[in-house]
């Protein structure tokens, strides 16, 4: 699949796709039968971008990106997670945390100044969230 990817000077572009397996509600009765507990098949694509290789030829790991966020939401209620709090499991707000958690990977343990540039989360097969930040880098 292609995925909408906003303008950018980077050499390197790295795409990684997967999938996990969670449940969530939304607690209020405006989300209508979303407020019962139920699950999806979340289907996630990470962006990410820079101009240097590490020593193995690798912008970023797969492997470490995606245990990333399996480790934090795979088989798990979303809304027992430290991140959803204060703030319900959406598209939306799962889309940034999977950012912030993206962003704060690359920046603590990449010393080749890598961007994040946007996350995809497509919770149904018609419905996805684009989550891209205001004032990149
Ligand atoms: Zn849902």
């Amino acid at each position: 699949m292609f995925y909408p990817i906003p303008d950018h000077d980077y050499e390197y572009e790295l795409n990684k796709d997967l999938n996990f397996s969670a449940a969530h509600h939304i607690p209020d009765a405006r989300a209508g039968k979303c407020e019962r507990v139920h699950g999806h098949t979340y289907h996630v694509n990470i962006t990410i971008a820079g101009d240097v290789l590490d020593d193995l030829g690798f912008l970023v790991n797969f492997s470490a990106l995606k245990k990333l966020i399996m480790d934090a939401f795979d088989h798990r209620l979303l809304n027992d997670h430290e991140a959803f709090r204060d703030i319900p499991p959406t598209s939306e707000t799962l889309a940034k945390v999977i950012y912030d958690m993206v962003d704060e990977y690359i920046t603590a343990e990449q010393p080749n100044k890598l961007e994040c540039l946007q996350i995809i989360l497509k919770e149904t097969p018609t419905s996805y969230v684009v989550y891209r930040p205001k004032g990149r880098k």
